[in-house]
């Protein structure tokens, strides 16, 4: 019998510390990084009701996704590294060449450029309807391959509110699936689901993660067919994402509504001073009571968060930068749901849509973050007076 000999170093250092232990139990659940999953034995390999490949994600990806049913009101919910790809991968999910998808008018700009360079170029006709359009009137826009529906509510820079429980049951009644991002409610403030929506979708990358340094996205259902084709988009896509930050999701969502709570509040202080200010025409903000939108947004939300969009008096785009470079508190940048105040021009965005706006003049759209709203005021009135100087030169 051969004598037992011992390893040499290099083997030993491969398996060294690796063996499997108790975890102490901490608040938060334990991070499991890994791309190969070990079996228990041979016949394990091909049997698929297990995880046999970390893609699909480990115990960190589950937490969430339980989490995140729990939020939405879902029995699955699935991640994705980013919530553009959430997006996609949901739409991508149950449309086949030849179907027809109604997108809102009002859809954040990435989400619009996939569905007009990317899904037309696969069969899939794209036809967008104006946000202010009746129940009736948004299933009218969809010829007979009408497939899906996808909305957001409120769409971005202009907060229009859609009428979800509505739709949904009119596009029921057609066999048309809805899906809608609600980036917005952060799942928080708005249940689609429970309103009648097939497929509610997320950037976990706004108020969920909150702290501007975290790409993620969900997609949540309540059919099980529906689930089942978003696992597979999961799994043919290829999406994967980071264990770590898919901690961060979890560890988001202690707090959001305290911080959702916050953001309301400052940004209702900050809402209500700029409506008092001359070079101001309106602010969209479905929370304040004169908002067109206002009545749904009091059916369907339960609370606000920090998001607006300032409406000036006709003025030059040398007038609305000059303000933006006079800001101080307000960091110049895209994206929202962060601790931080941030503030953008509409750039060209608005000017992609089909359906013209009506506003009265350039938007800026301003994330209210936690800082004290009377510091964010002065620094607006800084601002503002910058864009007269800026006026009064042009
Ligand atoms: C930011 C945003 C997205 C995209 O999220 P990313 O994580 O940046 O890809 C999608 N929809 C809405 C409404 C958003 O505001």
């Amino acid at each position: 019998m051969a004598e037992k000999r011992q390893d040499a170093e290099a083997t030993r250092l491969i398996r060294a510390g690796a063996k499997p232990r108790a975890l102490a139990r901490t608040v938060g659940p334990p991070i499991q990084r890994g791309s190969t999953v070990l079996m228990p034995d041979a016949a394990s390999l091909y049997n698929h009701d297990h995880v046999t490949y970390g893609r699909g994600g480990l115990g960190m990806h589950e937490a969430l996704a339980e989490a995140l049913c729990e939020l939405e009101g879902a029995t699955g919910v699935r991640l994705f590294p980013s919530g553009l790809a959430a997006v996609t991968a949901a739409a991508m999910a149950v449309l086949r060449a030849g179907d027809e998808v109604l997108v809102t008018d009002t859809a954040y700009a990435p989400t619009r450029r996939f569905f007009d360079k990317v899904l037309t170029r696969f069969g899939v006709k794209v036809t967008y309807y104006s946000p202010r359009s009746t129940p009736e009137q948004v299933l009218a826009a969809g010829g007979p391959a009408l497939r899906l529906i996808v909305m957001e509510s409120p769409g971005s820079l202009t907060y229009e509110i859609q009428d979800l429980p509505a739709i949904a049951v009119l596009a029921r009644a057609r066999e048309v699936l809805t899906l809608v991002d609600n980036t917005w409610a952060a799942g928080l403030l708005c249940k689609p689901l429970a309103l009648g929506v097939d497929i509610s979708v997320q950037a976990l990358t706004k108020y969920v993660t909150g702290h501007s340094d975290v790409f993620l996205g969900s997609a949540a259902a309540k059919d099980a067919r529906l689930t089942h084709a978003l696992d597979e988009a999961v799994w043919n896509f290829g999406w994967s994402v980071s264990p770590d930050d898919v901690y961060q999701g979890l560890r988001g969502l202690r707090t959001l509504p305290t911080r959702l709570a916050r953001h309301a509040e400052n940004a209702r202080v900050v809402a209500n001073w700029l409506m008092q200010q001359p070079e101001v025409a309106d602010v969209l903000y479905p929370p304040l009571p004169h908002s067109p939108d206002h009545r749904l947004w009091k059916r369907d939300f339960t609370g606000a968060n920090g998001l607006l969009s300032v409406v000036f008096h006709p003025t030059s785009s040398t007038s609305i930068d000059a303000m933006l470079d006079t800001l101080s508190l307000f960091g110049l940048g895209f994206s929202w749901g962060g601790f931080e105040s941030l503030a953008i021009s509409s750039g060209d965005q608005l000017t992609h849509r089909r359906f013209p706006s009506g506003l009265a003049g350039p938007l800026m759209r301003l994330h209210i973050g936690l800082e004290d709203p009377a510091d964010l005021i002065a620094d607006l009135r800084r601002g503002l007076d910058a864009l007269r100087d800026a006026q009064a030169r042009d």
